[in-house]
């Protein structure tokens, strides 16, 4: 409130003591000689030594994100060819084409936005008709088209025909965002230069020198922390102009401290109170504490997107802090007050690699998913899951998808056999393993558990006696749930997993377990940690929609007997929708821990 107030004040004050059009700071920053260009300086030196030595090309590609300078270059490069001292590496300024071309008003640099003027007709007038004449009165014609990939492809024909047979008064800039849409033939005619995002720490470097100005002259009170120039600096993401309009709405603030957390709060960003509490219950293996807090930020009206890039450069700044650490054993590393360093000695390394890989998928999920919170809830599910990993086990995977890559399909649970002893025993020990932590909670089978536990314990006994190399690698597995005809069978040891995930295993056990519960069933395996996520993913969207969860589809008392009270016809609908979603939830979540067969199969 407090805030809003102050922002009406500051308006009122500019209206009062400016009267005449505000003038954006970018474009009062912009640059006015080619020392001044921040952040392209591999451009600007080549462009400089092109003019020294005379070689000017007819026709210059820059490339590169929006707010990157490129048409702050292209006018800079139509200053030194035309200015009265040139052509001149660095324009004078002073002169009159300068000053002409500085303030637009110059007849013989033309600028002019392709995505407003993608129709042949206009090319022809604009350009093609103009490019046989002199300069009126300058050196050069220069035409700078912005966005020049939205030109249709006749107004690029039309360009072309120019470009072949240039006049030797003009120069061609086309500056694009997506060089890949420009037609190879244009793109081989162009000199092309590549404008990179500009580096943080230069923008905030800049922000600071215009602020510095901006202060000088009286018109900025607010007193703007070194922190916050670099919040703002990371969250234009290499785009100058962005940093500077986002500099120019913290201003409006007018007087008072402005520091980190006033620029999350002005700009929308999730404070870093939440980010640390994600990644802390992302160390505690919390999924709800995850979910809750998402839940949070929504409540609150944050951009999830936003919150998928803050948190993935927080759990970068973690890795940079933990790396730091680790090279510097031995010596005291300050801690900044944040807390960043106890944070990170929750994790190792690998783990924040693991993380920080693990979002920047969600990131790119995100923008095919229609549902983002809950793209964004799996996805912080499968950074526990990563936290979680050891990476020794990781390793053990790996060999052994190599292994199975040797082996034929058919002779898999053959070549296995003689492993069979060494195998067996660490399945049993992380079974009893797990069986002991769920006693330890105090979790009594639920019936529902005990019927199928009853269930899978039939399927075993059978598979057993038909193929003992198959039982082997099922020892200490679970039947988990059942969701419609996919039954999900937790494994102990992610190698046997990895076994049993091979097509020929896999039918195997499908075509035991249909003959066995006599219905035609699939088969998802899940490690142990990706069962408890089945679950609870389906708990979440049981209690987001309010549904009931989905029930067994038979019963196994009487299995061979239909059951003497059917169900309503409404009652059984609801059962079958309740189904049906679970069943989407689970095969979107199988889909995104990578099992594309499992997928396949529904
Ligand atoms: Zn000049």
């Amino acid at each position: 409130m407090w805030i809003l107030q102050k922002q009406v004040q500051s308006l009122r004050w500019c209206e009062e003591v400016e009267s005449m059009p505000y003038e954006t700071l970018y474009r009062r920053y912009r640059p006015k000689r080619f020392e001044e260009v921040v952040g392209q300086a591999h451009v600007v030196k080549a462009l400089m030594n092109a003019i020294k030595l005379g070689r000017i090309s007819h026709a210059y590609l820059f490339a590169g994100q929006r707010g990157t300078g490129k048409t702050t270059v292209a006018r800079l490069l139509a200053k030194a060819l035309n200015c009265a001292e040139g052509p001149t590496p660095e324009p004078c300024c002073v002169c009159d084409a300068c000053k002409a071309i500085d303030s637009g008003g110059s007849m013989d640099v033309i600028e002019l936005d392709a995505a407003s003027h993608t129709k042949v007709e206009q090319i022809r007038e604009l350009i093609v008709s103009k490019v046989a004449f002199m300069p009126a009165e300058m050196r050069y014609r220069v035409f700078i088209i912005d966005e020049a990939h939205m030109l249709s492809l006749s107004s690029f024909n039309a360009l072309l025909k120019t470009l072949e047979e240039p006049p030797p008064h003009v120069v061609f800039v086309l500056a694009t965002t997506d060089p890949h849409k420009i037609p190879p033939t244009i793109h081989s005619r162009c000199q092309r230069f590549d404008f990179r995002p500009i580096q943080p720490d230069l923008i905030a470097k800049r922000l600071s020198e215009i602020l510095k100005l901006e202060r000088d002259k009286g018109s900025v009170s607010a007193d703007v922390t070194q922190d916050a120039l670099m919040l703002i600096a990371k969250a234009a993401s290499g785009s100058l102009r962005d940093a500077l309009s986002m500099l120019e709405q913290l201003l409006l603030i007018g007087e008072g401290k402005v520091d980190a957390e006033t620029v999350r709060t002005l700009l929308g960003m999730v404070s870093e109170n939440m980010l640390a509490e994600i990644m802390s219950s992302i160390a505690d293996g919390d999924v709800a504490s995850c979910w809750r807090l998402v839940q949070e930020a929504v409540n609150e009206g944050k951009d999830l997107f936003q919150l998928v890039k803050d948190l993935m450069a927080f759990a970068r700044e973690l890795l940079a802090c933990k790396i730091a650490e680790e090279s510097a054993q031995g010596t005291e590393t300050q801690d900044d007050g944040r807390g960043i360093r106890a944070l990170c000695q929750r994790f190792s390394q690998q783990q924040l690699i693991g993380i920080v890989e693990c979002l920047r998928e969600v990131e790119k999920e995100m923008r095919m998913s229609e549902d983002l919170q809950l793209t964004l809830d799996i996805g912080l599910l499968r950074a526990i899951c990563e936290a979680r990993t050891e990476i020794g086990i990781r390793t053990e995977v790996e060999l052994a998808r190599d292994d199975i890559a040797q082996v034929p399909t058919e002779t898999v649970s053959e070549a296995f056999e003689p492993a069979k002893e060494v195998m067996v025993s660490p399945a049993n020990d992380d079974a009893t393993k797990v069986k002991d932590e769920t006693e330890d909670a105090g979790n009594n089978p639920s019936e529902e558990e005990h019927e199928l536990k009853t269930l899978w314990g039939k399927v075993l006994e059978r598979i057993k006696s038909e193929k003992f190399t198959t039982y082997a690698l099922l020892q200490g597995s679970e039947l988990t749930s059942i969701c419609g005809n996919r039954l999900i069978v937790s494994v102990a040891h992610p190698f046997h997993k990895d076994c049993l995930e091979e097509p020929a295993v896999r039918r195997f056990v499908e075509n035991v377990a249909s003959s066995v519960l006599s219905m035609d069933c699939s088969i998802s395996f899940v490690s142990c940690d990706e069962a408890k996520g089945v679950t609870a993913i389906a708990k979440h969207i049981g209690e987001a929609t309010g549904m009931r969860e989905a029930k067994l589809p038979f019963n196994t008392a009487n299995e061979s007997t239909p059951s003497v009270s059917e169900p309503k016809q409404t009652e059984k609908k609801q059962q079958e929708d309740s189904g049906d979603k679970l069943d989407r939830t689970i095969t979107l979540l199988l889909r995104i821990l990578d099992q594309p067969e499992a997928v396949e199969n529904t």
